[in-house]
């Protein structure tokens, strides 16, 4: 993990504001596209990682089915259906 050697205060709820460029240099985002964090943490960091949601029973992240809330990927809907 490398410093971006930017600094950046935190206000009295806790939030940060991060630079937009650095959103889309790290995360590939395109302008106006809406992202999601997922927050991990150690003993001493915090990081922030994009969220992508994958399918709920292998991990799978490309053409993704709801159902009921829950992401399936095409293969494991196939699984499902010949149960
Ligand atoms: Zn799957």
């Amino acid at each position: 993990m490398k410093s971006a050697m930017i600094v950046r205060p935190v206000d009295s709820n806790g939030r940060v504001v991060l630079p937009k460029n650095l959103l889309s240099d790290i995360f590939k985002a395109k302008d106006n596209e809406k992202l999601s964090v997922e927050i991990f943490c150690t003993d001493d960091s915090i990081v922030l990682k994009r969220f992508r949601p994958s399918c709920v029973f292998c991990d799978n992240r490309d053409d993704l089915v709801d159902f009921n809330g829950a992401k399936i990927c095409p293969s494991c809907l196939a699984k499902l259906k010949n149960l």
